[in-house]
């Protein structure tokens, strides 16, 4: 057992091939928030809501087992965008807390070698911070980073961006550099659609599933409710005339509409990387910044509340400079990945060299068999964060507000039986495994927190959102 636990506290290290050779010209990274892996046709769904990224799919990676670090937008991504876990970089678990300038993003790296760096976000979460914060958070090395954002949420006074508004947008900017045939940049698009409420447009509404047999009621508390639908979720146009109530089912079909809304959207920007010839020799990567909970466990509707593959687990697609999926290993890989394999993946791509991180380079061959992948929520107190912890195979989760649970991978990756009664020996090799890893790094930098600006903290407190972060998750 300790056999292996001791040399994982030094497998953070450069681990990448990272050559000097650059492969890719270009690299784009496309997000979507709060989209369940197991949503999508690549992953299994019977539903046709990814055509488009199906076909993407179809000459890239598709990683089964592919996990974030938090299911919670700003630190999920904080954490994808450095290769560190989110209490190593100032960014414990909550929206609010930004990273410090001192930590540097993989957007800073790749403009400190002269390549040009832009973002397009659409979740009001993802606004840059006030200027008065100095240069801090997700925005830290795009040379521009648009965050502009007209549309709002339906219950609560939170902007957005619709799917539409973000491709016409980046769009726009790539139209801009078509003059330069040896143009280079790193290129991040965030969608928000299927993050609640569930409110496509007529188009995109096209499923209508059975009803699941019971409504629920509409809560009062926007988070952190169990056995009703969330607050900020409620769609009064679903509910019965005389209560505020749902069929979970109706809404899991919008969920589903979002979800073929975004992929309609995602697929034009990448054809129009394919029409202008700049597909082949980038690499693209597509993930989620975490799922969401459709009725796992009596959650209805939410992500921050889990931390279960349904809040967990991502879709992960990486597509290599030149489709060689080979260097990858295979078709679809089984083994785990995660966020932090990100950073160093798009490192190795670019040429440059390998910084120190958590994650592996996903250019690099199949990854390890067995290494830690771990998240976490701050729902035990922000000094004793919940956890879940895999070796690959397995998975413990430790989250205070349900049971201990142990999962097997292998045959269970939605986490539908707990092993743990089963297996006491795996459950304390797990448990001591995690301390080993969320110990392995020494230093850690402070977070800034980010303040919630006066007319929406008004705003939040008049309708009755105090609870959680106040700002979303
Ligand atoms: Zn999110």
């Amino acid at each position: 057992m300790a056999a292996w636990i001791l040399p994982i506290a030094f497998a953070i290290a450069a681990s990448c091939s990272g050559g000097e050779q650059r492969e890719a010209r270009r690299v784009v990274i496309i997000t979507c928030d709060t989209l369940r892996a197991d949503r999508l046709g690549m992953y299994g769904h019977e539903r046709d809501t990814s055509r488009e990224l199906d076909r993407f799919a179809a000459d890239a990676v598709v990683y089964e087992s592919a996990w974030c670090a938090v299911p919670v937008t700003v630190p999920a991504l904080s954490s994808m965008f450095t290769g560190w876990l989110p209490h190593e970089i100032g960014s414990i678990y909550t929206n609010r807390n930004q990273i410090p300038s001192e930590v540097e993003t993989l957007a800073e790296t790749v403009r400190a070698r002269g390549i040009d760096t832009a973002a397009f976000v659409s979740n009001g979460v993802l606004r840059r911070p006030p200027a008065e914060m100095g240069d801090v958070g997700l925005a830290q090395g795009f040379e521009l980073y648009d965050d502009e954002m007209k549309s709002r949420e339906l219950q609560r006074p939170i902007v957005e961006r619709t799917a539409a508004d973000c491709a016409d947008a980046a769009l726009r900017w790539l139209e801009g550099r078509k003059a330069a045939s040896d143009d280079e940049f790193l290129l991040w698009v965030h969608f928000q659609d299927p993050h609640g409420p569930y409110t496509p447009p007529e188009e995109a509404d096209v499923y209508r599933g059975a009803s699941y047999g019971r409504r629920l009621a509409a809560a009062d508390k926007s988070m952190g409710v169990r056995g009703a639908i969330p607050a900020y979720q409620f769609l009064p146009e679903e509910s019965s005339s005389d209560r505020r109530d749902g069929d979970p089912a109706r809404y899991a079909d919008l969920y589903d509409a979002e979800i073929r809304w975004f992929d309609q959207h995602a697929g034009r920007v990448l054809q129009w990387l394919r029409d202008q010839g700049w597909y082949d020799d980038a690499l693209i990567i597509f993930t989620a910044d975490h799922g969401e909970s459709l009725g796992e466990r009596d959650w209805w509707f939410c992500h921050g509340e889990s931390l279960h593959a349904e809040q967990v687990r991502v879709p992960m697609v990486v597509r290599a400079p030149g489709g060689k999926r080979a260097e990858q290993g295979r078709a679809r890989e089984e083994r785990a990945v995660s966020h932090l394999d990100v950073h160093p993946t798009v490192i190795d791509a670019l040429g440059i060299e390998a910084k120190p991180t958590r994650g592996s380079s996903l250019l690099a061959g199949r990854p390890p068999a067995e290494r830690p992948i771990s998240a976490y929520l701050a729902n035990a107190g922000k000094d004793r964060p919940a956890y879940a912890i895999s070796d690959g195979r397995w998975r413990l989760v430790v989250d205070a507000r349900d049971p201990l649970a142990l999962h097997d991978l292998s045959r269970d990756l939605a986490e539908r039986e707990d092993l743990s009664a089963a297996n006491p020996g795996e459950v304390a090799r797990l448990q001591a495994l995690h301390d080993a890893w969320f110990q392995a790094r020494s230093s850690s930098s402070a977070g800034r927190e980010r303040p919630m600006d006066a007319t929406t903290r008004r705003a939040m407190s008049g309708l009755g959102y105090t609870d959680g972060d106040g700002d979303g998750h």
